[in-house]
């Protein structure tokens, strides 16, 4: 076989005709956006006069703030047909995670289209989202229609290090931006999964809370070859395996009891009969998101120690990954304690507050209504966030936050997999589904 140019695969970047949607996602891809996190970041300032570019094309007046240099958000008012209606703000934000380009199969900034996906570093988290914003708010505009109510897009910075530079800054100093709007949607839901082979979509109904702490002990310094009883490291060892290990209790809030309930009910078992975790092991690719929802969480993530093979440190230290129940973060903290011992040191780096809004209501009804229009019988599910997004900074507006951006996704593709993952990725038919689908939620709700 010789390798002409028409032996190769069919579906590079140049000869698939992309839409709207695919488009602008792989544009937004090739500014490469990471947020490493403690300041350091790339910045958002290219992405964002993309998207006010875009936003002007739509003769939209974009607001642009710049939180530090080059930390940059984009928002713009739409004027709804019932302007009497409460507005919504449709988010999302334009930094990323960094990607290591040798753990990929494919530039993780080119953009590339392969198989039928956009494959790319925020083709999931959360770039596609950004996408299908702009594309079906534009739909929209350019037929001559209105939104059915006052929106207020936000394209934001410094998500992925707690939107201190994008969604905090902006609650804070300009919450005039927000004014009038009482609820959201954004990442983190309305993608499908699979419940014993039913398409079923989750929509993210709320958060859990986060407490990042350092555990730190103290000991004796001294020679490697000394009998050292007190030894920080080994202690700090023993306070971090406890808290790797803890088996915490099944806490369910509301979020979690309605969708274990759903999920018996599409499986025909008893609710009474089967373990939660029972339950979850059949709620397909989600299975991993909605398990560390069931309960509290404590990973240890970092450790410092040391300085020289045989050289006792004096201290040692740990970082732990805390997620909890909304509101059960005082008495975490206490058991935590309890767990470690009173000579461990605990001191909180940061934490932010969980969500839980009703999975009933007007919006929640346009949602499921939207979804059934465009995937018929499939069931909408509401799931308890493990993680959390901008919608905690914008719930101190007392706006209200779902995560909806919706994918209608195949049955073996692991996209909860992909969120920070290598080799994200995004089938465009998902695109163009997840842009139709907003369309036709921001025209009628
Ligand atoms: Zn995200």
């Amino acid at each position: 076989m010789t390798t002409t140019p028409e032996s190769e695969p069919a579906t590079t970047d140049r000869e698939v005709e992309l839409d709207e949607t695919a488009t602008i996602a792989r544009d937004l891809i090739r500014f490469d956006t990471s947020n490493y996190g403690g300041g350091r970041s790339n910045g958002e300032a290219d992405a964002a006069e993309y998207v006010a570019e875009a936003l002007r094309a739509l003769d939209l007046e974009p607001l642009v703030f710049e939180s530090e240099p080059g930390r940059v958000s984009v928002l713009a008012r739409v004027e709804g047909a019932d302007r009497s209606k409460p507005g919504l703000v449709v988010h999302g934000h334009l930094d990323v995670v960094p990607a290591d380009p040798a753990n990929w199969s494919v530039d993780p900034f080119a953009g590339v289209v392969r198989d039928g996906m956009l494959w790319g570093r925020g083709a999931v988290d959360m770039k596609n989202m950004d996408a299908m914003m702009l594309s079906s708010l534009g739909d929209i505009l350019r037929a001559g229609e209105r939104p059915a109510r006052d929106l207020v897009v936000g394209f934001l910075a410094d998500e992925e290090a707690g939107g201190v530079l994008g969604s905090h800054f902006l609650v804070t100093e300009h919450p005039e931006v927000f004014e009038g709007a009482t609820e959201a949607i954004s990442e983190v839901g309305g993608y499908s999964t699979f419940i014993d082979g039913r398409r079923s979509y989750l929509l993210q109904t709320g958060e859990k809370a986060l407490i990042w702490i350092k555990l730190r002990t103290r000991g004796t310094a001294g020679h490697g070859s000394q009998m050292i009883v007190a030894n920080a490291v080994t202690r700090l060892a023993e306070a971090v395996a406890v808290l790797g290990r803890q088996q915490w209790p099944i806490a369910l809030t509301d979020t979690t009891t309605a969708l274990l309930s759903e999920v018996a009910r599409i499986l025909d078992v008893d609710l009474e009969q089967t373990s939660p975790d029972e339950l979850v092991l059949h709620t397909g690719t989600a299975a991993g998101f909605i398990r560390g929802s069931l309960r509290t969480t404590t990973n240890p993530t970092m450790l410092t120690a040391g300085y020289k093979h045989n050289v006792v440190p004096d201290t040692a230290e740990a970082l732990v990954d805390i997620r909890c129940m909304p509101g059960q973060e005082e008495a975490v903290l206490a058991e935590v304690r309890a767990l470690i011992g009173d000579d461990v040191e605990i001191e909180t780096m940061h934490t932010d507050i969980g969500l839980e809004t009703p999975f009933s209501g007007p919006l929640v009804e346009a949602i499921t209504g939207t979804l059934e229009r465009h995937d018929p019988g499939a069931p909408v599910l509401p799931y308890l966030l493990s993680g959390g997004t901008d919608n905690k900074a914008l719930s101190l507006l007392g706006i209200a936050g779902y995560g909806f951006a919706p994918l209608r996704l195949d049955e073996g593709m692991d996209f909860p997999a992909m969120f920070h993952g290598v080799d994200e990725r995004v089938p465009l038919d998902a695109l163009s589904f997840g842009s139709r689908v907003l369309r036709d939620l921001l025209a009628t709700y």
